[in-house]
């Protein structure tokens, strides 16, 4: 077995050349979503199977799937009767439009004097592919486990790998998952994800009128259908922003703490917003609802006369409480809708989302040896933090690995990555503190069995 020292030397020696790995998989722009090119994705899929190859998998492919994009599954089968690792990410990106407001070119990696790589993809999941690269090339290629790769290439849209696990429940038969998708709340400070939310979504159609009407001759006496809207929305939360529909499910977090600072300068609020909701900022965000309007349909301000609009729709989010059913959730926020239409409208609910939240069970040998391997590459304490966002496959790998615990990590430090958004960045030592941590934690499994 290696020592710490000698996994952090060989990390430190590994990280140009997996920057430079890292630098090369964010200029290829692999988003997958509809009505975006395949042939990126694709070759993106294809350089990271290659790289995998190089680090040991050499047995890795690119699975055959009915539709979409091919994950890459490949095994290095380690000692006998040693535990089974699964290692996961993506390799597919979200887009990167320019009226998200990038300072540099999302597909060109830019290392600022803030020693961060910019690029879409760097934190969200390449960073994540990079860590996974390093912590192989840590055992040359001969791990004291036997280790699993799954690198999906659909998660940021509609994936195709809950019917996969389904088709092939055998490939994610393991030990522990490791999701390394995930990050620190900041740069240097490891955190364990324990719960991410779930999320529903349903679209509101609220209708006052049988056609639209002269606003001078009617404005007043009869009701317009956006007013009725809005003020059916506005009952979704109290005058704090706390969500106010009876029967939804609400929480208390006992974990790390994110500062309303912390949020201020992550979630890069204008400087007169208030932050919304009651109690701490962590349980705001992890252990508790929230209900946002994500998009409205109505006369558009250009097509707009005076006239009273008889129709409008609002598609709302509902993120749930990890470990709350989307059903009996989605059903309060329904019901709370059609008893709150103000002025008599007519209301109609298309339910559109039920995602599950998750919950990771943090008991086990596999969670005690990853919390020890993270204290030891970062030589600080560990805490242990949530995520508002959901991975509605962790169910269904559950369901798939049932003797499985799983770890949730990864580069994507929540105070500065901004994935999703413009200006993603990865800060490079979570790259290389992560790789120490996932070669310790299999080090530490193997010496445990
Ligand atoms: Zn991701």
């Amino acid at each position: 077995m290696q020592t710490t020292q000698q996994i952090a030397d060989k990390a430190a020696a590994l990280m140009p050349g997996l920057i430079g790995d890292l630098e090369k998989l964010v200029s290829i722009p692999s988003v997958a979503f509809p009505g975006y090119p395949p042939e990126p994705v694709m070759e993106m899929a294809e350089q990271a199977l290659a790289k995998f190859r190089d680090v040991g998998f050499t047995n890795a492919q690119l699975m055959e799937v009915p539709t979409g994009y091919p994950p890459i599954y490949g095994e290095i089968t380690g000692p006998e009767g040693s535990p089974v690792v699964m290692l996961y990410g993506h390799y597919d990106v979200q887009p990167a439009p320019p009226e998200q407001g990038w300072t540099t070119d999302p597909w060109t990696p830019t290392r600022q004097a803030d020693g961060r790589i910019y690029g879409r993809g760097a934190a969200d999941d390449k960073g994540g592919l990079a860590i996974h690269l390093g912590t192989l090339q840590i055992f040359e290629g001969k791990p004291p486990c036997t280790i699993r790769l799954m690198v999906e290439g659909m998660e940021e849209t509609a994936s195709n790998l809950e019917p996969f696990v389904d088709a092939h429940p055998d490939l994610f038969d393991c030990d522990l998952f490791i999701v390394c998708d995930m990050g620190n709340l900041r740069v240097g400070e490891p955190v364990l994800t324990t719960a991410l939310r779930g999320d529903v979504a349903c679209i509101a159609t609220v209708r006052t009128l049988q056609h639209p009407l002269h606003s001078g001759l009617f404005g007043g006496a009869a009701p317009d259908a956006m007013m009725a809207l809005a003020r059916l929305l506005a009952t979704l939360v109290d005058d704090e922003g706390t969500v106010a529909v009876p029967g939804v499910t609400t929480g208390e977090w006992d974990g790390a703490e994110f500062s309303p600072e912390d949020l201020r300068s992550s979630a890069d609020l204008l400087e007169g917003s208030t932050i919304v909701g009651a109690g701490p900022v962590a349980s705001r965000l992890w252990a508790n609802p929230s209900i946002n309007a994500i998009g409205v349909d109505m006369t558009s301000i250009a097509g707009s006369s005076n006239v009273l609009v008889p129709e409008a729709r609002a598609k709302i989010s509902m993120r749930i409480v990890p470990g709350a059913e989307p059903e009996t959730e989605l059903d309060a926020l329904v019901r709370h809708l059609e008893a709150n239409v103000p002025w008599g409208a007519e209301i109609e609910v298309e339910r559109t989302k039920e995602a599950p939240g998750f919950k990771c069970q943090t008991d086990g040998p596999g969670y005690a040896a990853a919390r020890e391997a993270l204290e030891e590459a970062y030589g600080k304490p560990v805490a242990y933090a949530g995520s508002g966002g959901s991975i509605p496959l962790l169910r269904k790998l559950q369901e798939a690995a049932p003797r499985a615990e799983f770890i949730l990590w990864g580069p994507e430090d929540v105070a500065a990555a901004r994935i999703h958004a413009s200006d993603e960045s990865v800060d490079p030592s979570e790259i290389e503190k992560m790789i120490v941590a996932q070669a310790l934690l299999i080090q530490l499994l193997a010496e445990r069995e």
